[in-house]
């Protein structure tokens, strides 16, 4: 195994000078070198294939021993050297200080094909930045972040990737429930990859301690490797540095509530300066379509991070770091006038992603309307949001339209009187409004398909896999990894999973409910 390797990161910017493990107040430098803890018993379970391949790492190398070692912290690649990053961030609305790569630890940078990825082991052990934790991460975490990353990337949605999950062979102690009610568990070590892991953390963290001048060295540095196209450093360059960061967030997020996806943990340490979806967490997919939905149990008084709310928080989030950027650029003017935009831009596109939902392709006053009581109607009963968008895709002149969408409703018998009205309605007018396209129903299906998934993994899909794993079994990961690599192609073999969440699962741990315990 042959990489390419870079050190533009570690380079380029200020180290910690202070070499020893401890855990501690890290200033005046964006990362320590650390070195991940070497594990009992590591094994292997699984492989992105795709991935290993976008780092010119061969099918046949992934099955050595050496990539073993690797991906499991028990080697260190010749002429790399580890580091942990050193960031801050607004936890649940909150200022909370200097946080951390806890239990993430970079191994290297790799270019291949005109690409630059940075490889990061998560559970991997401590660092200067776990604070009270121990470094380490469990198995049912490690499958979650491991099959949603990878499956988030074949939707189409921008996101950090995932290489390898491996068993440490460790065994790890954990509260699930946070009821004092301790157990182990096995330890799994994520290996995943991204072109940076820099989050809006890494810069509000200088800004809170005055540090400019490390403030205006990681945003050059950010700006010369991954918003190139800006042009060298000026007010101007970091104002549309700033603007690019919110647009792509907004995107980011448009994206997940295309497909249902519900992050849970939208704090600033977990938003990434590129737009990409970041730290798979207690997040959840909505079965039933609902605004107010969290998967996130440490969020349940407040719900702040809640589907319809992912928008909002975004904005919330790049105030902050608006408010980091600031001392670069000293006018807070152009940074108000990209926020008031990002609401503008949101209204729009987020238009935009509905229509396309729906298939409406042509202009019309009223879709605004037509979309928002589509909204309050699967709210009404229980409406299983993937399998509504993808089944209204069918429809033609001969079905009944509330037929081809009934296997979204959770409880049919519910659809009767008043509902059954506003949904015939609704049917009527969305009907009529189809007579104004252009495509063919098969044109305009074909196009749906690729807006709306057929497959998602719904949260008790991913308890499945952990369940099995747990009792040694890990072939359902593959199973469901190789289901979500196709997510909009219709997969005959594969139609148990296109069907709604079974009643068992309804309020089950790890199904409905996540805590942040991982
Ligand atoms: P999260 O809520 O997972 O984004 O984590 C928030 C912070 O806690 C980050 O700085 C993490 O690195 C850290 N953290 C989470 N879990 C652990 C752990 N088991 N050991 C050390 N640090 C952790
Ligand atoms: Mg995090």
């Amino acid at each position: 195994m042959k990489l390419n390797i870079k050190h533009t990161f570690t380079e380029s910017l200020p180290a910690d000078k202070n070499l020893e493990n401890s855990r501690r107040q890290v200033k005046n430098a964006v990362f320590s070198y650390v070195s991940p803890k070497k594990t009992k018993n590591p094994k292997v379970l699984h492989v992105s294939k795709e991935m290993a391949s976008e780092l010119g790492i061969s099918s046949a190398e992934t099955k050595t021993n050496f990539f073993k070692n690797i991906v499991t912290g028990n080697e260190i690649y010749p002429e790399t050297k580890p580091f942990a990053m050193c960031y801050a961030g607004h936890q649940f609305g909150n200022w909370a200080g200097q946080l951390g790569d806890g239990r993430a630890i970079n191994l290297f940078e790799v270019e291949h094909k005109n690409k630059n990825w940075k490889v990061q082991l998560k559970g991997a052990g401590e660092t200067p930045y776990s604070r009270t934790a121990d470094g380490l991460a469990v198995l049912r975490s490690s499958i979650r972040e491991y099959l949603c990353s990878e499956a988030m990337f074949h939707l189409g949605v921008p996101t950090t990737r995932a290489l390898s999950l491996s068993l440490s062979g460790d065994q790890v102690l954990r509260d699930v429930l946070y009821d004092g009610n301790p157990a182990f568990e096995k330890g799994a070590i994520v290996a995943r990859t991204a072109p940076s892991f820099l989050r809006f953390g890494n810069f509000e963290i200088f800004s809170a301690r005055n540090d400019i001048k490390n403030l205006k060295i990681l945003t050059d540095y950010t700006i010369k490797h991954h918003f190139s196209h800006l042009g060298n450093p000026s007010k101007e360059t970091y104002i549309n540095f700033f603007k690019e960061v919110s647009e792509r967030t907004l995107q980011m997020i448009i994206h997940w509530q295309r497909v249902g996806f519900v992050h849970g943990v939208m704090n600033t340490d977990n938003m990434s300066i590129l737009g990409l979806t970041i730290d798979f967490g207690p997040y959840g997919w909505l079965e039933g379509f609902d605004f107010g939905w969290t998967p996130n149990t440490t969020d349940r008084q407040n719900k702040r991070y809640r589907y319809g709310n992912q928008p909002n928080i975004g904005l919330w989030n790049l105030y902050q770091l608006a408010n980091a950027l600031h001392p670069l650029i000293e006018d807070a003017k152009p940074l108000e006038e990209i926020l008031n935009q990002y609401k503008i831009d949101f209204e729009k596109n987020s238009l935009q992603m509905m229509k396309d939902k729906l298939g409406l392709y042509v202009d019309d006053k009223n879709d605004l309307k037509l979309i928002q009581d589509l909204e309050d109607n699967l709210q009404l009963t229980e409406t299983d949001m993937t399998i509504f968008f993808r089944n209204l895709g069918n429809l033609n002149e001969k079905s009944s339209l509330l037929k081809i969408v009934e296997d979204a409703f959770y409880n049919l018998e519910a659809i009767s009187g008043e509902i059954k009205s506003r949904w015939n309605l609704w049917f009527q007018k969305y009907a009529e409004r189809l007579q104004k396209e252009t495509l063919s129903n098969s044109e305009r299906e074909e196009k749906m398909n690729g807006v709306n998934p057929k497959y998602v993994l719904r949260n008790y899909m991913a308890q499945l896999a952990i369940d099995k794993a747990d009792e040694g079994d890990y072939s359902l990961i593959d199973e469901l990894f190789q289901l979500l690599k196709n997510p909009y192609k219709e997969q005959l073999k594969n139609k148990k999973w296109f069907a709604k969440r079974p009643e068992w699962a309804r309020n089950k741990v790890g199904c409905s409910m996540l805590s942040c315990s991982s």
